[in-house]
């Protein structure tokens, strides 16, 4: 019997069709993800799951597909959608695209660096609104993104790119990690999260979302940062305490936001950072180019393949874990 394989959301038809050719191939290709029935019931049977940040990968997903999974492949860098603990019970191999995805990523948060730091969002809106009747010194006066301090939140493969782009228009570097990274470009290591905080121009995140991760940025982070700073997220949306930055932005503890993601997501239409002028939000885009997320299907489907082939994938998060025998 084939194997069956369950790709959660639409995708590239060329990759798809490289799956057709060594399984059972089933894409679930409604615009919206499957709900949680319709998941527990698609992924019944399956040797392999292509997973997406829209999917909420735990140990009943996993019991619900049956002792034939032996892959769960995230198109993404980032796997904090999957329990990773529990698959690697299961001796699941679970599969992600690193490295890929991340000078896109890294252009994509560049550019809401400068966006943020000079109002384009909401000077665009401004234009638009008809509200533009005159030029005026002192109107809309944004940040300069050169001379200022950019303080790197994990300074990993995206924030190391994002510091090469930083420091090339003349910004200072400053970042924080747990660990000592082997090269940091001349970036400042700081001693801790809030010394990072307070001497920064603009805090950008690029840590992946853990349990030590989760609501790093809340309260009494904001209020380290000066009243001038501008927070960037485009890692993971609970990475930030959401009721924590909306009041932030509103009482002025901090200047500005710009946020691919955010907590919830997508972020309800009522939610008051909607009506917020001194905030940029991006629907999760930051790795959305045709060519990377070509790049990232075309990794999730090696992944796949060889597990099919009875191989670990190529890119797999938990292989000391995992024994095939
Ligand atoms: P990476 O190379 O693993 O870098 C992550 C960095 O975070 C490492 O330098 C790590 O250093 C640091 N880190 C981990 N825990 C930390 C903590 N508690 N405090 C401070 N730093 C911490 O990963 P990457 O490829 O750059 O990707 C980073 C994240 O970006 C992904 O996990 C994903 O969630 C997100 N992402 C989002 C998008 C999007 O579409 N918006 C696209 C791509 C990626 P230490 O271990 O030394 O602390």
């Amino acid at each position: 019997m084939p194997a069956k394989v369950l790709v959660t959301r639409r995708q590239f038809e060329e990759e798809m069709d490289r799956l057709r050719a060594a399984a059972d191939t089933v894409v679930l290709t409604r615009p919206a993800p499957a709900t949680r029935p319709e998941l527990l019931e698609a992924v019944r049977g399956c040797t392999a799951i292509f997973a997406h940040i829209t999917d909420q990968i735990d140990a009943e997903v996993m019991d619900a597909a049956g002792d034939s999974l032996k892959v769960i492949a995230e198109f993404g860098v980032g796997y904090d959608n999957i329990d990773v603990n529990a698959a690697s019970e299961r001796n699941i191999a679970v599969g992600n695209t690193p490295g890929v995805l991340t000078e896109t990523t890294a252009d994509f948060a560049f550019a809401l660096i400068q966006a943020a730091g000079r109002r384009l969002a909401e000077s665009d809106r401004f234009v638009r609104k008809g509200e533009w009747k005159w030029f005026d010194p002192l109107d809309l006066l944004g940040q300069d993104i050169n001379g200022s301090t950019l303080g790197i939140v994990g300074l990993g493969r995206i924030g190391s790119s994002v510091a090469k782009r930083a420091l090339a228009s003349g910004m200072n570097v400053v970042y924080h990690n747990r660990t000592q990274p082997e090269d940091d470009l001349g970036c400042t290591r700081v001693g801790s999260l809030d010394e990072l905080l307070a001497k920064s121009d603009f805090v950008s995140i690029h840590c992946p979302l853990t349990p030590e991760t989760n609501g790093l940025i809340g309260k009494a982070q904001l209020e380290k940062m000066p009243k001038h700073a501008v927070l960037i997220n485009t890692a993971r949306g609970p990475i930030v305490d959401t009721d924590a930055l909306t009041d932030a932005l509103r009482d002025g503890t901090i200047a500005y936001a710009a946020l691919d993601v955010t907590n919830p997501e997508p972020i309800p239409t009522d939610h008051p950072l909607l009506s917020m002028e001194n905030v940029t939000l991006l629907p999760h885009i930051a790795s959305a180019t045709v060519g990377t997320r070509r790049k990232m299907s075309q990794m999730t489907v090696d992944n796949i393949l060889a597990v099919l082939r009875g191989e670990l994938p190529p890119d797999c998060v938990n292989s000391e874990r995992i024994n095939w025998g």
